[in-house]
């Protein structure tokens, strides 16, 4: 097969170095990093724009149909728990609700990278019909999120800077991820979540978000909850909605997290974050939707979530991508690596 044509000359950088002194320039850097999901350090080999392109097509109508295939399967469940109802299939619907939570925030993702569609208006409503069941402001979340994009694993990346704590610390034994793991799924992750979500919706502000944007997801939170107190249904909302939240989204978010840019060795653009080749049971409950895709992610943000296994498979064809970037199969692997004394540090994937 012919190989995959790679740009000749690097993708220029859109905006300047945070080492860059002048003032004017420091003050565009920080009011169009708002708009921008381009990472600003060195940039790599890269695909051909023409390719690029083409992956990057946006599909409205496919983004629809997964939220409402999303939905769909999250009712279809609460009705079968409720018809058959048994404390095994209970928990059983907590954990496939909580994985279904995770792909609406993996399609809130993508409309944050305004992946869901062209006209940026229609993009934001469809992504807040992902985001608001969850609680999260998809604007603030934008903000963040491309901060994060811009400067991946810097003091400039809020991500990275929160979390400068010792839970995530590595390397960790296999006893202090598995009560870290065990304490997400008991709950007590739900406080960690608020404060994430309540940091959020202050740096919205705080960067001028104004009022209207700043209150939409606080008043659709107030709604939702009116709602649900109104029409008397509480303790199912509980149930098949805040538990999944709290233990499954919470401890596979955590997952993700750590998958995504912690225990790596850094030393390359592409040793900054890791790509899991998930198995079935994984793709299922813990990463859906290509997400775990993440490096190719990292370097073409414009490329929504149905096209990242292809992605993969193109940059795999290229030598920087296949000698660099750190792969890993499965999850327990990534686990591995996370232990003092790691097993197989990169796991060869072809
Ligand atoms: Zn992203």
């Amino acid at each position: 097969m012919a190989p995959i044509p790679v740009s000749a000359a690097p993708t220029p950088r859109l905006l300047p170095n945070h080492s860059d002194d002048n003032q004017a320039n420091r003050a565009a850097a920080v009011g169009a990093a708002r708009e921008s999901d381009e990472y600003a350090g060195a940039p790599y080999e890269k695909l051909a724009p023409a390719i690029v392109r083409e992956f990057s097509e946006i599909s409205t109508s496919r983004f629809v149909l997964r939220l409402a295939l999303e939905w769909t399967y999250i009712i279809g469940a609460i009705w079968l728990c409720q018809h058959y109802w048994h404390p095994a299939l209970f928990v059983a619907t907590v954990v496939w609700i909580g994985a279904r939570q995770h792909a609406l925030a993996i399609l809130m993702h993508d409309a944050a990278h305004y992946r869901a569609a062209q006209n940026r208006r229609l993009n934001d409503f469809l992504g807040i019909l992902a985001s608001a069941p969850l609680f999260i402001s998809l604007h603030a979340y934008r903000l963040e999120h491309f901060a994060h994009h811009r400067h991946v694993n810097t003091d400039d990346d809020p991500q990275w800077v929160d979390r400068d704590t010792p839970e995530w610390r590595f390397p960790k034994s296999r006893k202090q991820l598995a009560w870290l793991l065990a304490g997400d799924l008991l709950g007590l992750g739900s406080f960690e979540t608020v404060r994430y979500i309540l940091r959020m919706q202050w740096r919205l502000w705080t960067h001028g978000a104004g009022v209207v944007l700043t209150a939409l997801q606080p008043v659709l939170t107030i709604a939702i909850v009116t709602a649900v107190i109104v029409t008397g249904n509480l303790m199912p909302f509980t149930l098949y909605w805040a538990v999944p939240i709290a233990t499954w989204l919470t401890m596979v978010l955590r997952i993700r997290s750590i998958a995504e840019h912690f225990a790596l060795p850094r030393d390359h653009v592409l040793t900054e974050t890791r790509t899991v080749i998930p198995t079935m049971f994984e793709t299922l409950l813990i990463a859906p939707m290509n997400i775990a895709y993440h490096i190719e992610h990292h370097q073409y943000p414009s490329v929504p979530f149905h096209r990242l296994k292809r992605l993969h498979k193109s940059l795999m064809k290229t030598a920087a991508f296949r000698q660099q970037a750190h792969l890993t199969r499965g999850y327990f692997r990534v686990f591995q690596e996370c232990l003092p004394d790691p097993v197989n540090p990169v796991t060869p994937v072809r």
